[in-house]
């Protein structure tokens, strides 16, 4: 591709790079002529968009021609390259004979600073020329594939095998922008054609093998793999991801953790290979977040052996359920369970819905949700029961079970642990969400940061060329700590994938707090950094096909579903309290959720803080430590104060929402914190390392900056919350250089950026519009 035509230098980029002398103008044109593809030129402009015959990928290599002034000497005397002149009659019309006439047109171009305008060298065009950031950046500093190794943790040549697999097929809408591919979804089509085409991508996916073992498979490997495959099927579509989730973690989840063997063995090979369409209906019109207040009933009736289920009033509808609308055979129903006029709480039942060919089932009722501000790819829908009638063994009775004669029975007896216990299916679903929302948060830094390394806006003096945008400080100031925060979130996003992977029934309180904290944190980190990064990229990023503009309304419900994040992150503080005081009364030291550190004297802070011990991993984890311990006391200490003053416990929890609020983010930075201080001193001494002490720095103390709480309470004096402010300025500087390595690590697949990652005044030309 030539890319400049300057200072007397001809910048074609391409493999390999060498610097090969022209001393003519013919030699110019051949030049020319070898790299142009035959049909481009746009005659009547001068900004020529000279397409590139082969521009295998962004990491091309420039070969750069030498023009020294005599060659523009002879241009007044131009002639079409060899070749042609002799023994082609040259055709006035030809595509040769236009590009030979619009380069020439170039090449005579008068000079301001020579009369004739013919023997002046080349001046800079007037126009702008896209320079991949690749060429104008320096080399990396690190090996970027060992950092895509700790960030991603795992399956990477699985991850890249799927994205190759959807790029592979029209279903996934590839489309040119310049010499490019993108794939992304059309999002012009209705929701009809959207609900269709993502069902059409499934069984695509179906057919290439993607879902094997998906529910059949055993092993922490295959458990992992299947995360990756969802986090890299995200990337692409947050509709075909949902619409996966939703069968396969939320129907499919439900049969595995609530349902025993019969349900296994008759729903999950049918679920894997898409006999069976499931969807999952929990929440009601009436109630969300509070599922324990859900009003479908279920009544045994033991005559017949069989569950009658009902939807009792409007409000109980059940309302937003993935896959209801339009694909659905079968549904988990969440309901109260009714025997001989007892409620014994939300259980859960399989029932069908619609039959083979797709007719909604007798005794049920469905509706559309309607249009949606994003995800307009998954069918939600709305189900009425009407003395729908289950078989007794429909009941998912891992938990509880009724005998054929109507006696409940279960091995839990306690109605809280039984209703938790219920909930299961939702832990898979939010370890979903919160790696999810890490990778999408990738997309939307990588495209910013790439664009604003080829970006230019003002000069900052007269006549000098316009700054990158990515060289203004505060640009720095808005991307760099959202890429530190994504780096330090994806390996807490891998450490939640782990402990989920090797859960036992221990552990299921400790991963209800981690998916819970970590599901609100990262969710709210990623609409964060699309709206920076889309205000970033200027108007561009308004623009569908840059895809960030467009993520934010597909990825704003990741707050609202499997876990309101309010709600979520209410929950961690109050099981932090619960272990705090439950220690306390025990007289015991605190064990796990890393709470370890509140058994140990209290962390001292120095008076001055120097830029060495602000970047230390001592400091950083001491003041984190130090802001969770106490926020903790105090927090206990205000619940305990509110039922002095003859509160209850719950509505005293409530009124301390404050402290519980910033109690529950100090825990979950905390953790980050502590899990990306272990992948960094799990490397080996040298630059990659190095570079994770940049990014951990940047993380700890972006979080200090932006948290009043460090000065609320008076963790931090006013010099030192100073100090870190100006750190953080430093560390923009410091790791300025790297970023362009550092969003290449990635590993996102250039087809699932946004052409304004690459030249976007190439897929912008005239040229391009056909391909629109
Ligand atoms: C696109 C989409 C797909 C969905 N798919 C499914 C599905 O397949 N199956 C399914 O069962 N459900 C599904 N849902 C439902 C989803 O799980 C619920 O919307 C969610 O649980 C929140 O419930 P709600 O909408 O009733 O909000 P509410 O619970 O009414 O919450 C509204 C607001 O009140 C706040 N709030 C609630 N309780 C408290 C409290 N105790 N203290 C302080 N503030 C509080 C919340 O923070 C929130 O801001 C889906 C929803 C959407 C939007």
């Amino acid at each position: 591709m030539i890319s400049q035509i300057c200072s007397n230098f001809l910048r074609i980029y391409c493999s390999p790079s060498q610097v090969t002398p022209i001393n003519t103008i013919v030699d110019l044109l051949q030049v020319v002529s070898k790299h142009l593809s035959p049909s481009v030129l746009c005659p009547d402009s001068y900004a020529v968009d000279y397409k590139f015959k082969t521009f295998p990928n962004s990491h091309a290599q420039t070969t750069t021609y030498y023009l020294p002034p005599h060659v523009f000497a002879s241009s007044s005397t131009l002639r079409p390259p060899c070749g042609y002149t002799n023994s082609i009659p040259m055709d006035p019309n030809s595509s040769v004979a236009r590009r030979t006439a619009i380069i020439a047109g170039h090449l005579r171009r008068p000079s301001p600073s020579s009369a004739s305008g013919l023997a002046a060298p080349l001046q800079p065009a007037a126009c702008i020329h896209y320079t991949p950031p690749e060429l104008s950046e320096k080399s990396p500093a690190f090996d970027p594939v060992s950092l895509r190794r700790v960030l991603d943790g795992h399956d990477l040549e699985a991850r890249d095998w799927l994205f190759r697999v959807m790029e592979e097929s029209p279903l996934f809408c590839p489309r040119r922008r310049g010499d490019r591919t993108f794939v992304a979804p059309d999002y012009n089509q209705s929701k009809e054609q959207q609900r269709e085409v993502t069902m059409r991508r499934i069984e695509y996916l179906l057919r290439r093998g993607v879902f094997e073992g998906w529910l059949t498979g055993s092993g922490p490997e295959a458990e992992m793999r299947k995360l990756a495959f969802l986090e890299c099927i995200g990337i692409y579509d947050h509709s075909l991801g949902i619409k996966l989730g939703v069968h396969f973690f939320l129907w499919g989840g439900a049969i595995q953790f609530l349902g025993t063997k019969r349900h296994h063995d008759k729903w999950l090979k049918a679920t894997e290979t898409y006999q069976v369409k499931g969807c999952f209906a929990m929440t009601e019109l009436g109630h969300g977040s509070n599922v324990r207040g859900i009003e479908t009933i279920a009544t045994y009736d033991t005559n017949t052996g069989e569950f009658v289920i009902n939807t009792p009033c409007e409000s109980a509808q059940k309302y937003w359920i993935g896959g209801a609308a339009n694909h659905a055979t079968h549904t988990i129903i969440f309901s109260q369970l009714l025997i001989n006029g007892t409620n014994q709480g939300v259980h859960a039942f399989i029932a069908q819905i619609r039959d083979a060919d797709g007719n909604v089932c007798p005794n049920v009722r469905i509706a559309d949700c309607g249009h949606k501000i994003g995800l307009n790819g998954v069918d939600n829908g709305r189900i009425w029961f009407d003395n729908l009638r289950v078989p007794r063994e429909n009941l998912l009775n891992s938990v509880a079970d009724v005998l054929p004669d109507g006696q409940y029975v279960s091995s839990i007896k306690n109605p809280d642990q039984r209703f938790a216990a219920f909930l299961a299916p939702l832990t898979s679903g939010r370890v979903n969400i919160a790696v999810k929302a890490v990778y999408i948060s990738k997309v939307g830094l990588a495209t910013a940061v790439r664009y604003a390394l080829t970006r230019r806006a003002f000069s900052i003096t007269a006549n000098d060329p316009e700054v990158l945008l990515l060289d203004y400080p505060t640009h720095q100031r808005r991307l760099l700590p959202l890429i530190a925060k994504t780096c330090a979130m994806s390996s807490a996003a891998n450490y939640l994938k782990r402990i989920y992977i090797d859960r036992t029934p221990e552990a299921n309180k400790t991963i209800h707090i981690y998916s819970s904290a970590l599901k609100a944190t990262l969710t709210w980190h990623n609409m964060t950094v699309l709206q920076e990064c889309r205000e970033a990229c200027g108007g561009q990023g308004l623009k569908t096909e840059n895809r960030i503009g467009i993520l934010k309304g597909e990825f704003d419900v990741h707050s609202t579903f499997e876990g309101d994040n309010n709600v979520l992150m209410q929950q961690v503080s109050k099981a932090l309290l619960s272990e705090y005081i439950a220690a306390h009364k025990r007289k015991s030291p605190l064990k796990g959720l890393g709470l370890e550190h509140m058994n140990d004297p209290c962390p001292v802070i120095p008076a001055n803080l120097t830029s060495c011990t602000l970047r230390s991993i001592k400091f950083q984890l001491d003041v984190f430590c130090l802001r969770e311990r106490d926020l903790l006391r105090r927090y206990a200490s205000e619940v305990s104060q509110y039922q002095v003053q003859g509160e209850s416990k719950e509505k005293a929890v409530l009124l301390s929402y404050q402290l519980a609020d910033e109690l529950a983010k100090a825990f979950t930075q905390r953790t980050i914190l502590q899990i990306f201080v272990g992948d960094e001193v799990a490397q080996p001494a040298g630059p990659l390392k190095d570079l994770m002490g940049l990014l951990r720095s940047m993380y700890a103390l972006i979080c200090v900056e932006e948290d009043a709480s460090f000065l609320r309470y008076g963790y931090l004096s006013l010099d030192n919350a100073a100090a870190a402010r100006k750190e953080v300025m430093k560390l923009c500087s410091d790791l300025r250089p790297h970023a362009l390595s550092v969003v290449s690590s990635f590993g996102i697949p250039d087809a699932f950026l946004g052409p304004i990652a690459f030249d976007w005044i190439q897929a912008n030309s005239w040229s391009s519009v056909s391909d629109e």
